[in-house]
C-alpha cells in the first residue's frame, strides 16, 4: 500500500484537507463504536488507486509557535516514510519563513512532491497563488480544502506519482511486524529472537524502503520480520514523540500478516498502545499482544487475569486476541510469542469449507434468527467464506439491509466460537439472495 503524507506548517488547512479525503465510512465506524480518535491516518482512493494518507501535522500539536526543528523532523520523517508528499501552503499568508524551510528540505530529496495552495476561494486568490512558484518546487495546485475545489486535479497528480504497486512475493512465509511504543522492548525482543546482540547497523540516509523484510528461521519456525529497517534507523530520529512511533508502525503494519504488539507492563495499555492496536485491526491484520517486562511486575494470584481483563476492556469489541506475558530480559516465553503468532497467521489464512459453515451455523441461526424489522422476517439461507486474504464471510439472505450490527456481532461470535479465529479480525457481510 502506498503512503501519502500531508505536510505543512500549522493552520494552512492540513486537517481540513485530510478529513475531506479519508473515507467517510471510517468516521461512521467510529461514531458507532462511540470512540473518539485523533484522525491523522486513513485510507483514501482516487481513480481506483487506494493509498494511505497521513496528516503529519496532526501529531505536532497545532500552535503557531511550533519550533522550526519540529517541522524539520516532521518533514524528514514524511520523506523517509511516504511515497508522495503533499505540501500544503496558505494563499492568504503567502510564503512564510517556515514554508521556505520546508521547501528547502523537500528540494534536497527527490521524493515526489505535490504542492497544494490552499484557501483559494476567489479569483483574486488564484492570482496571488503565483508567488508559490518561488518555493522552487515547480507547479502547484490551487485548492479549497473547505469546499473541495481543485482537489480532484491535485489527486490526479498524486496518483500519477504513486509507485507501481509492488508485486507481492508469493512465498507463503508469515510476515510479522513488531510494533509498540518507544521503550516497550521492541529492539530487545527482535535481538532475542534473531539471537544476535548487536544487529543494529549504521544508517544510510535516504536508502529506499523496499525489500526490507528479513527472513528468519528460529525455533523451527520460518518467518519474515517486516520493517526491521525502521528499527535500525532509530539512531537517526529520536523517537521521543508518539507521532514517530505511530508513523513508523504504519508501513510495517500494512506490510505484515500478523502484528506483535509489545507493551511495557509497567506502563500498561494506554491510549497510544490502543492507537497502534487499532491500526492493526483496521488493516485486518492478525494481532498478538505481548505484555513485556513481566519480570518487573509484582505478582499476586489474580494479576494475570486482572491485566488481561483490563486489556480486553481497552480493545473491545475485538477481544478475541491472544495475550502473552513475556520478559525479553529473562528470555521468558519468547518462543511462546512466536508460536502464538504462527497460530494467528494460520487462523488468518484458514478457509472454512462452505458445507461445514452451513452445517454449524444454520441450526444456530434457526434457533436465534435475526429480529424482525418493520414486521418483516429475515431469512438467512446460505453462508460462504469469501476468497479474500483475510477471513470474510457472506451471509446470503432475503433482506440484507435489515440485519443490524448487534446481530452481525452475534454471528461473528458464533464463527469465533466454532472455528477459532483467535487474534484475527473477521468481517461479516449480509448479501442479497
Ligand atoms: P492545520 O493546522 O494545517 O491542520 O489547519 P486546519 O485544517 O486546522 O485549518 C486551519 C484554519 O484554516 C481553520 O480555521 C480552517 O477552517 C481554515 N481553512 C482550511 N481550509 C480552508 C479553505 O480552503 N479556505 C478557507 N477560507 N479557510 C480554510
Ligand atoms: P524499543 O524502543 O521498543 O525498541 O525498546 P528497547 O528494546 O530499546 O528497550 C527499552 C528498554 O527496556 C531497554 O533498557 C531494555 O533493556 C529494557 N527492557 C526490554 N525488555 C525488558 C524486559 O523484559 N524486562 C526489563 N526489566 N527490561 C526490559
Amino acid at each position: 500500500m502506498s503512503i501519502v503524507a500531508v505536510v505543512g506548517r500549522p493552520n494552512v488547512g492540513k486537517s481540513t484537507f485530510f478529513n475531506r479525503l479519508i473515507k467517510r465510512r471510517e468516521a461512521i465506524v467510529d461514531a458507532v463504536s462511540g470512540v473518539t480518535r485523533d484522525r491523522h491516518y486513513g485510507k483514501s482512493d482516487w481513480n481506483g488507486k487506494e493509498f494511505t494518507l497521513i496528516d503529519t501535522g496532526g501529531y505536532v500539536k497545532g500552535s503557531d509557535d511550533i519550533f522550526e526543528h519540529e517541522i524539520d523532523k516532521q518533514v524528514e520523517l514524511a520523506i523517509d516514510e511516504s511515497d508522495v508528499i503533499i505540501f500544503v501552503v496558505d494563499v492568504t499568508t503567502g510564503i512564510t519563513p517556515m514554508d521556505d524551510e520546508v521547501a528547502k528540505l523537500l528540494r534536497k530529496h527527490n521524493k515526489p512532491v505535490c504542492i497544494a495552495v490552499n484557501k483559494v476561494d476567489s479569483n483574486k486568490a488564484r492570482q496571488d497563488a503565483v508567488e508559490f512558484y518561488n518555493l522552487g518546487l515547480g507547479d502547484y495546485h490551487c485548492i479549497s480544502a473547505i469546499n473541495g475545489s481543485g482537489t480532484g486535479e491535485l489527486l490526479d497528480e498524486v496518483v500519477e506519482k504513486l509507485p507501481e504497486t509492488s508485486v507481492d512475493d508469493f512465498d507463503d512465509l508469515p510476515k510479522f511486524a513488531v510494533v509498540g511504543r518507544p521503550n516497550a522492548g521492541k529492539s530487545s525482543f527482535i535481538n532475542a529472537l534473531i539471537g544476535e546482540e548487536r544487529y543494529i547497523v549504521t544508517d544510510v540516509a535516504g536508502t529506499t524502503r523496499d525489500s526490507i523484510d528479513t527472513r528468519y528461521n528460529r525455533f523451527g519456525f520460518d518467518f519474515k520480520l517486516v520493517d526491521t529497517a525502521g528499527i535500525r534507523r532509530k539512531a537517526k530520529v529520536k523517537e521521543d514523540l508518539e507521532f514517530y512511533s505511530v508513523m513508523r508502525s504504519v508501513r510495517a503494519i500494512e506490510n505484515s500478516d500478523v502484528c506483535l504488539l509489545i507493551l511495557d507492563a509497567t506502563r500498561g495499555f494506554d491510549s497510544q498502545v490502543q492507537n497502534i492496536f487499532w491500526l492493526a485491526e483496521k488493516n485486518r491484520k492478525g494481532v498478538v499482544i505481548l505484555v513485556n517486562k513481566w519480570d518487573l511486575v509484582e505478582k499476586e494470584t489474580n494479576t494475570i487475569k486482572e491485566f488481561k481483563d483490563f486489556i480486553k476492556e481497552k480493545i473491545s469489541p475485538f477481544t478475541d486476541v491472544p495475550i502473552v506475558f513475556i520478559s525479553v530480559l529473562n528470555k521468558q516465553r519468547i518462543f511462546k510469542a512466536i508460536e502464538t503468532a504462527v497460530e494467528v497467521y494460520k487462523a488468518r489464512s484458514k478457509r472454512v469449507k462452505t458445507r461445514e459453515l452451513n452445517d454449524v451455523l444454520l441450526p444456530i441461526i434457526q434457533n436465534n434468527p435475526p429480529p424482525a424489522f418493520k414486521g418483516k422476517y429475515v431469512k438467512i439461507k446460505f453462508i460462504t467464506q469469501l476468497p479474500t486474504p483475510q477471513p470474510q464471510f457472506a451471509f446470503f439472505c432475503n433482506l440484507p439491509q435489515y440485519v443490524k450490527d448487534p446481530y452481525k456481532r452475534f454471528l461473528e461470535n458464533k464463527l469465533r466460537e466454532h472455528f477459532d479465529f483467535n487474534g484475527v479480525p473477521i468481517s461479516v457481510y449480509m448479501r442479497k439472495k
